[in-house]
């Protein structure tokens, strides 16, 4: 499932598609429930020029430069391709074409994705995208903003972690990584964190997300759920296989109903207790 860095990916690609250009014209495909409760007419209607397009955490602000705009989410599987005029795309929701005569397509095989129709002036306004938190890279990720976000979470600390109205981005893939870059257990409790902990967090979610742009020199990451695609991750998805820092077989459970990868030597599940007793649950 795309998390943070695949949608700015996406943002990028959008950007770079579309600057100098114009769409001259919207298709969408009307049996498809991408547009949700929109009318097709009003998905038809979006061309122009994009002046800008923003991400908050997984969701994509497009705004045109005569008024209209919409917000984009890729859902489980969707995402954006540009193709020559005459080439048909599997599973293309919606096609924006372009001035050039190529097509950026909205291609959702699963039907999670979403293109909403929305007033450029508004596009910051919509529900879905006013009730998230803090985006490490549209809003930095200090330690200070961290413990804002998540710091009075009752909730285990990764599951914190993927509430999008704590932190915008982060999935279960980059909140295990994350967790795992700061050597800290996916089931401890935010108000258990030392300040060196914080402060390795919060490194560690912005070391993580930096990582994945990087990845192929800007190249998308191949999920692993695809049969035979490289896994780029360090504890994600590597159930069994020695762990990269300490060679400990990485272990995998299920926390808030999802797959959690950690490396049970690196990631202790106690908080470190001066009194080194073997539940030292120490309040930050
Ligand atoms: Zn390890």
């Amino acid at each position: 499932m795309p998390e943070l860095p695949e949608v700015e990916f996406a943002r990028r690609s959008l950007t770079r598609w579309t600057q100098g250009r114009s769409i001259v014209r919207t298709e969408a495909d009307p049996k498809a429930r991408t547009f949700r409760n929109s009318k097709v007419s009003d998905v038809e209607a979006l061309e122009g020029a994009l002046v800008s397009i923003e991400r908050k955490g997984k969701y994509l602000m497009l705004a045109f430069d005569n008024g209209k705009g919409a917000v984009a989410h890729l859902g489980m599987t969707g995402k954006f391709i540009k193709r020559p005029a005459d080439a048909t795309e599997k599973w293309s929701r919606a096609r924006f074409v372009l001035d050039s005569g190529d097509v950026i397509h909205f291609q959702d095989p699963r039907l999670f994705g979403l293109i909403e129709p929305v007033p450029a002036s508004a596009l910051k306004m919509n529900p879905a995208v006013a009730r998230l938190g803090v985006d490490p890279l549209v809003d930095g990720l200090s330690v200070g903003q961290l413990r804002d976000a998540i710091g009075d979470s009752k909730q285990e600390l990764k599951v914190a972690l993927m509430d999008q109205e704590r932190i915008a981005g982060l999935g279960n893939i980059h909140a295990a990584e994350a967790l795992f870059r700061a050597k800290l257990h996916p089931s401890r409790k935010p108000a258990s964190l030392a300040d060196d902990e914080w402060k390795r967090l919060a490194k560690a979610i912005i070391d993580g997300i930096t990582f994945a742009l990087d990845v192929e020199d800007g190249e998308e990451i191949e999920y692993v759920e695809e049969p035979g695609a490289e896994n780029p991750f360090l504890v994600y998805g590597h159930e069994g296989e020695p762990c990269p820092k300490c060679t400990t077989a990485i272990e995998a459970y299920t926390q808030g109903g999802r797959t959690t990868f950690v490396c049970p030597s690196c990631q202790p599940k106690s908080a470190p207790s001066k009194s080194s007793k073997p539940r030292g649950r120490k309040r930050a």
